[in-house]
């Protein structure tokens, strides 16, 4: 499941690799990659186009041509982007080749079948981005934004951090490291969290994302970077996908519940469902 760590990998992996190529020719093999334009017209304003850059928006993945073109991809669950030589050539879940220049070839290929594609022109590509949340490794993310723009909200902190119109580029892995590492229950509704807790929330969002990027991303299962190498981070989770196993702070067990709908994995110790203020108002009963 890329994440900012993976897509940010991938992009500079591309940014060494293939900026500065020419698409000879573009082979769609899965019609259903392509969203905008026709899978016809994809092809062709792709083919004879150079590639002039590679960036990140959220968990886009963006190809910017000498057209003025733009594509974005959305790797969803499985997509990977690979160059390799012809001899380790990918054979299955292929969605598209790029033909380059220099005999190259990148494929991007996706077992679950869940990516997506569109060229788009730069005003389409603004109106495409315009509702994405700020990108939190960047420095207009200050420590006040989550409190300022989420703070008097009802809603479940581990949901809000996975909408990407509130901040981009967090998915479920990086989520629950998050929440564990700030401390804080997946179901604490966001208008119970203190200004203390905000400021651990805002340390963890960056150091996790910071953390992910160093490692080159996690590979829980599918994830690869272009030259098809596992990353690093998924040595350094602490609770995903550990339930059953012990909290690496306090030794209890991690647990494994639905949030939002998406398994979620927390220690019930460590991140205490109760805000620190309805605790005490609590035992001052008792
Ligand atoms: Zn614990």
């Amino acid at each position: 499941m890329p994440e900012l760590p993976e897509v940010e990998t991938i992009k500079e992996d591309l940014r060494g690799l293939v900026v500065g190529s020419e698409i000879e020719s573009a082979e769609v093999l899965d019609p259903s990659l392509v969203e905008q334009p026709s899978t016809e017209e994809f092809a062709s304003r792709l083919e004879g186009a150079g590639i002039t850059g590679a960036r990140r928006r959220a968990k886009h993945l963006i190809v910017e041509l000498d057209s003025g073109d733009s594509v974005v991809f959305q790797l969803k669950i499985g997509g990977q982007f690979s160059l390799v030589p012809p001899v380790e050539e990918p054979e299955t879940a292929l969605m598209l080749i790029l033909h380059l220049d220099g005999q190259r070839r990148l494929f991007l290929r996706d077992e679950t079948g869940f990516t997506r594609a569109r060229l788009l022109d730069a005003g389409e590509l603004g109106d495409r981005l315009s509702p994405l949340g700020p990108e939190p490794l960047e420095d207009d993310f200050e420590a006040g934004y989550l409190p300022r723009t989420i703070g008097s909200r009802r809603a479940q902190i581990k949901p809000l951090l996975l909408d990407q119109k509130v901040v981009s580029g967090i998915g479920n892995i990086y989520a629950d490291e998050i929440l564990y590492d700030a401390r804080l229950h997946p179901r604490r509704k966001a208008n119970t969290l203190s200004e203390g807790e905000w400021g651990a929330l805002y340390a963890a969002i960056r150091s996790n994302l910071a953390a992910g990027v160093e490692h080159r991303g996690t590979t829980v299962r599918l994830y690869r970077d272009v030259l098809d190498r596992p990353g690093g981070h998924q040595n350094y989770l602490r609770v995903f996908e550990k339930h059953g196993q012990p909290c690496p702070g306090c030794k209890g067990e991690v647990v494994r519940e639905k949030v939002g709908g998406r398994p979620t994995h927390y220690c019930p110790a460590c991140q205490r469902e109760n805000s620190p203020g309805e605790g005490g108002r609590l035992e001052s009963l008792w």
